[in-house]
């Protein structure tokens, strides 16, 4: 099944629709513990940082921690690049990419989704019942997976989505909404995956 996903998602990048991830899904990080390290230099490295806090929410815990470390065999490296892209939950190899000029909190929030185990909102089973397109392209055309990592049913489609498109249109009367952050929705998925809970 997960050479099927790996197949599908390369069948993506290079056909269908671009995305910003390229194996297939991992399993959860053990533990919920997530060590990185960074290699090159970045602008605005504090955004890194941030956005790791975004996702452990101290207030509502998701049980999730970042920590620095070495970089080595199962340690997150962050790489000094010009465009953004991920490994999908915890792999052999961890890496996530981010465009050192821009350093977009949101886009690097978004990255650091994938890196926990998230897929794109748009892409979820149900898609096509609430988005028409993102950029221009169909959802009929955007390959749709089901996330092994937790039970995507048990939560509704959310439009307020880190890991939605902002230039994704919805076909419904509720509008799709830009956020900076994760929204409480995609938090609730962290704590499905890493505490085996769902709100
Ligand atoms: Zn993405």
């Amino acid at each position: 099944m997960k050479y099927i996903i790996a197949i599908m998602i390369v069948l993506t990048v290079g056909c269908k629709f671009p995305v910003d991830y390229d194996v297939s899904v991992g399993s959860r990080w053990p533990g919920g513990m997530v060590p990185y390290c960074t290699s090159g230099s970045f602008s605005n490295e504090e955004r890194i940082t941030d956005s790791m806090r975004e996702w452990e929410d101290a207030g509502n815990p998701t049980g999730i921690e970042f920590y620095p470390e070495p970089c080595g065999p199962g340690v997150l490296t962050i790489i000094s690049s010009l465009e953004y892209k991920a490994t999908i939950g915890y792999n052999e190899t961890n890496v996530m990419y981010l465009d050192r000029l821009s350093m977009s909190t949101s886009s690097i929030t978004h990255e650091l989704g994938h890196v926990l185990g998230l897929l794109h909102e748009f892409q979820r089973y149900d898609a096509k019942y609430h988005v028409k397109d993102c950029a221009t392209t169909g959802i009929d055309n955007i390959a749709q997976f089901d996330n092994p990592l937790y039970i995507e049913e048990n939560l509704q489609f959310d439009y307020s989505s880190i890991m939605l498109y902002n230039a994704c249109v919805s076909i419904t009367s509720t509008p799709i909404t830009y956020r900076y952050g994760p929204s409480d929705i995609d938090l609730a998925k962290i704590r499905a995956i890493y505490m085996d809970i769902y709100p």
